[in-house]
């Protein structure tokens, strides 16, 4: 399918259940550079890669893009990447922060990613570790957690999946209470091909989609 007629599904289906719409990431990290290219003449602004190799080729060759990091980042890789990236949506522990904090040329945007259903083969920090993590990076002045981004369970139960949602928005507002200068926390990454109609019911700001849209 045309990424054209892939998003103009999307959207459809988005403005079924929703009066906001959330930005789209295209999650280009299965397809070609063309590919990633048909999805930005379509009117697709933000891209997403989970590879350090893969963002580097797909971001030069889309340098008007918005480009989101959305892979579990090495520690020991930061320095590659940091300063390439326009989002990162996968700060979940201390020694990342610290590294990013050594590295960066300017303020990082990031999403603190949770691990809200606490599934064994996920990263992230558990719902209960959100606060406490981010209360002690509060004077990283590279570091500027714009939201908390999620991954849920592979599973096909939307009521299960929108109540991880919902979780994860009611921890942003625990976040938000905090009042922390580099924790403005207004954004939600929640949502992908399988569950994207679930996480916009709860108010995702972000949805990162791969196979719906270029797959
Ligand atoms: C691959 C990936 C996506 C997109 O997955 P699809 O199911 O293909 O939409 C979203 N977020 C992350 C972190 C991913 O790794």
């Amino acid at each position: 399918m045309k990424v054209e007629n892939n998003l103009s599904t999307l959207l459809a289906e988005i403005d079924e259940v929703t009066t906001t719409r959330p930005a789209i990431i295209a999650v280009t990290k299965y397809v070609t550079i063309d590919r990633a290219r048909e999805a930005f003449d379509a009117g697709l602004m933000h891209f997403g890669e989970n590879r350090i190799e893969g963002f580097l080729e797909k971001k030069a060759a889309l340098p008007e893009a918005t480009f989101h990091f959305i892979g579990s980042l090495q520690t020991r890789k930061v320095k590659e990447v940091i300063n390439e990236v326009d989002y990162l949506h996968s700060l979940d522990r201390q020694s990342l922060a610290d590294e990013i904090q050594k590295r960066a040329d300017r303020t990082v945007r990031c999403f603190v990613q949770v691990n809200i259903a606490d599934e064994e083969s996920k990263h992230g920090l558990k719902a209960d570790e959100v606060l406490d993590f981010i209360s002690g990076i509060k004077d990283y002045d590279k570091i500027e957690v714009v939201g908390l981004m999620t991954m849920a369970p592979n599973i096909q139960d939307q009521s299960r999946l929108r109540r991880y949602f919902a979780e994860l928005r009611n921890l942003r507002q625990q976040v938000q209470a905090m009042l922390q200068d580099n924790a403005p926390c207004t954004e939600l990454s929640m949502g992908m091909s399988n569950d994207y109609l679930s996480a916009v019911q709860e108010g995702s700001t972000f949805i990162r989609i791969g196979t719906k849209l270029v797959g």
